[in-house]
């Protein structure tokens, strides 16, 4: 078969864009965000045509899976246009899956027309299944209206992945009970660590808590059987016996999850990282806008691709309490 491929220095092959399309966010999660941030100014935002076209050179150039996130994908205007536009690459088979991550605040609504446009699975992110604790982790969100939108997804036919961020005495005492509601459901569930990246307002070292000691919790109640299911992703995945669902642990600080990753990450401004953990990037806004024609981007691209490093240095500091990466998540995607 004769697909193109970006192989980086290290011979991976770069299959899997993610696109931040806003930076910005309508909940504040304590692990992501501080709650007075500054966002960027709308004007420095590539518009909905630029993203399709970048998004579509990509694809040109052999990325086989795109996934829409931010800040929350889902409060950009219009953003469903996109899904919508990009569902071509889907129907020629030169992409196989147009996905995205959401906090589900605005799932509702969209979920159906999201369904139509292509997308087959999504990430919804969801850290506690209790009303006041899920809005003490957000500041302000309000589970109703997630349930709402995980409703919809599910009525619309989606396949649904939770996504768990493991915060030691947040909600460490709640993953028994995700496990059994998302085996009951259907759902896969990730658990995720938190990763030092940008400022927020509390301590990450108090919230930091290792996924192998999540993982040795779970298997006193459940039996975990490892699979080696591919989603493209850097989950590793288990088969949990007694709800047959599938449980997910990524975990870029205790386990290096460099070695195959086949990823980049572009931000809204046209900004492409190399990787989430280092701060090496690449601008394809301006060569995008040089020209009608696709030739200098896909040269950037190229370029790019051609520095992308062997893996990330994620540290918590613990002396110094400040963050490896200054980005937050919410800039670079995640
Ligand atoms: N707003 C959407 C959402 O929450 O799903 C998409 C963007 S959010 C940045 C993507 C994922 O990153 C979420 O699952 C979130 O929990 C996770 N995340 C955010 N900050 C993180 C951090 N510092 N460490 C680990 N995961 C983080
Ligand atoms: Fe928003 Fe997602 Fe960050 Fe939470 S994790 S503040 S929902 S971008």
């Amino acid at each position: 078969m004769n697909t193109p491929a970006l192989i980086d220095p290290y011979g991976r092959a770069i299959r899997y864009l993610r696109v931040s399309v806003t930076d910005r966010c309508d909940l504040r999660c304590v692990y992501c965000m501080s709650e007075d941030m500054t966002f960027l100014p709308k004007a420095d935002l590539l518009s909905l045509e630029e993203l399709d076209r970048l998004c579509s050179a990509f694809v040109a150039e052999g990325v086989k899976k795109l996934r829409i996130t931010g800040g929350e994908p889902l409060v950009r205007k219009n953003v469903v246009s996109l899904f919508q536009s990009l569902g071509r690459h889907l129907e020629t088979g030169a992409l196989e899956e147009l996905t995205l991550t959401t906090n589900g605040n605005h799932l509702a609504a969209s979920a159906e027309d999201l369904k139509k446009a292509g997308v087959r699975r999504i990430n919804i992110s969801l850290d506690t299944l209790d009303p006041a604790r899920f809005r003490k982790i957000t500041r302000w969100g309000d589970l109703a209206r997630v349930m709402d939108g995980i409703r919809a997804a599910q009525a619309a036919g989606m396949k649904i992945k939770i996504n768990t961020v493991a915060l030691r005495g947040v909600n460490d005492d709640e993953f028994d009970q995700l496990v059994a509601w998302c085996g009951k459901e259907g759902f896969d569930l990730v658990f995720i660590e938190t990763m030092p990246l940008g400022d927020i307002d509390g301590d990450r070292t108090a919230q930091y808590l290792p996924l192998s000691m999540v993982r040795a919790g779970l298997e006193q109640r459940w039996t975990l059987q490892p699979i080696s299911d591919v989603t493209g992703g850097p989950a590793r995945y288990t088969r949990c016996s007694e709800t047959g669902g599938r449980v997910g642990f990524i975990t870029p600080m205790t386990h290096n999850f460099c070695e195959a990753c086949n990823r980049v990450r572009l931000t809204c401004t046209g900004t492409l990282y190399m990787c989430l953990g280092q701060d090496d990037a690449a601008d394809l806004r301006a060569p995008l806008r040089a020209s009608a024609n696709d030739a200098l981007v896909t040269a950037a691209i190229r370029e790019a691709i051609g520095r992308k490093p062997k893996g990330h240095d994620f540290v918590i500091d613990r002396r110094h309490n400040r963050p490896a990466v200054h980005r937050h998540m919410s800039v670079t995607g995640g």
